[in-house]
């Protein structure tokens, strides 16, 4: 058997290597966390930073392909890595995704459709935006902001200094979309170019997380569906894309607005799990292995994902004793605010 490493310990790691496991990969996950949950599912872990060329080169050794479940992690290592062993998604994927910025400009040039935006390195750049983007419109860092953390609404141009001191810069400036529904193509791409999807759900955040994905999606989605998957399949095929890539879109009333992309598996893919033919997690790695991409269809006439954010997850003992109910606790020992700590899908057959 071949082993797969996995840079990142969070749920997304656990996840992927529970499905790694099924299909019979060792896996090996590499995280500076303290805390590791995907130590509980991967056959082995290092806990050490990225930056050590002794770790990396260890954990090359080790891996006959390596992967990542976070995007937020340095392109440095990562390009390292992919100069000895095989890394899907390619390091280029991770430098597009993980950069608002080159996000938008590369979806532009396949004929995507973001909202409005400008990049502002300065506070006097923010007035310069305001002035062209006009309000409301929402500031968000460049990098390494996730579940809407380094965001900023931007109601009138009062809000400007208190948002600039909240996020800074690099930043982008975006229009506020007035969207009545928010949605994700889960997408996968074969080493040998084949591209399948998700039917896409229709998912509803709370402060800036994700707090429910339910499919089938309602009108306003399903009629967007096509081109946002055709869009999706053209950014996976420009950046080379090779394993799950994620697009989130608000439903405009002209069609598809592009929010961002990942270059991974994702929340809003969770309820695949039960939900679908195949998961995103096992679809992930039959992409990175090489194997055939597996059956993307929806197997229940309603299926429902909930997050358990921060002390939701004591709902469990009722949640688990719920016949329809699948539950995931993904054994954080410390629970945050706003931390995703489970989730539960509900299918109706
Ligand atoms: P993730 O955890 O999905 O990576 P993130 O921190 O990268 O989240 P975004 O996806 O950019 O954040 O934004 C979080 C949520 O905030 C969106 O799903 C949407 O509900 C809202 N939002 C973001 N940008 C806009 C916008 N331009 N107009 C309206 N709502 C927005
Ligand atoms: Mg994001
Ligand atoms: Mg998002």
């Amino acid at each position: 058997g071949s082993t797969i490493g996995i840079l990142g310990g969070g749920q997304l790691g656990r996840m992927i290597a529970a499905a790694a496991a099924q299909l019979g990969y060792r896996t090996h996950v590499l995280a500076p966390d303290r805390e590791s949950v995907a130590a509980q599912t991967a056959s082995s872990l290092t806990r050490a930073d990225y930056h050590n060329t002794v770790v990396l080169a260890d954990f090359a050794a080790q891996c006959d392909v390596v992967t990542y479940e976070f995007e937020n992690i340095d392109a440095g290592p990562v390009r390292w890595l992919a100069e000895r062993v095989p890394v899907h998604p390619s390091p280029r994927s991770l430098q597009v995704a993980q950069d608002r910025v080159a996000e938008k400009r590369f979806v532009e040039e396949v004929g995507g459709r973001p909202a409005r935006w400008a990049a502002v390195a300065t506070r006097a750049e923010l007035d310069d935006a305001l002035a062209t983007i006009g309000t409301p419109a929402v500031l968000k860092t460049t990098r390494f902001g996730y579940d809407g953390k380094g965001q900023a609404r931007i109601a009138t141009s009062l809000d400007a200094d208190a948002a600039w001191e909240a996020v800074g810069g690099p930043a982008v400036l975006e229009a506020f979309v007035e969207f009545t529904h928010e949605f994700s193509i889960v997408l996968v791409r074969a080493g040998d170019g084949t591209i399948t999807s998700y039917p896409p759900p229709w998912n509803e955040h709370r402060d800036g997380i994700l707090h429910r994905s339910t499919l089938p999606a309602p009108a306003p989605i399903a009629g967007q569906w096509t081109e946002a998957a055709a869009l999706t399949g053209r950014i996976a095929e420009a950046l080379g894309h090779v394993g799950v890539l994620t697009c989130e879109y608000f439903a405009g009333a002209d069609g598809p607005v592009f929010n961002e992309m990942a270059p991974r598996v994702h929340n809003s893919g969770h309820w695949t799990i039960e939900g679908a033919a195949t998961s995103q997690f096992e679809n992930h790695v039959r992409a990175i292995c090489g194997l055939p991409l597996g059956d993307t269809k929806v197997v229940a006439t309603r299926v429902e994902m909930e997050n358990l954010i921060g002390e939701e997850w004591q709902r469990w003992p009722e949640l688990v004793g719920q016949p329809d109910a699948h539950l995931h606790l993904y054994g954080k020992r410390e629970t945050r605010d706003g931390r995703k700590m489970g989730h539960v899908t509900r299918l109706v057959r």
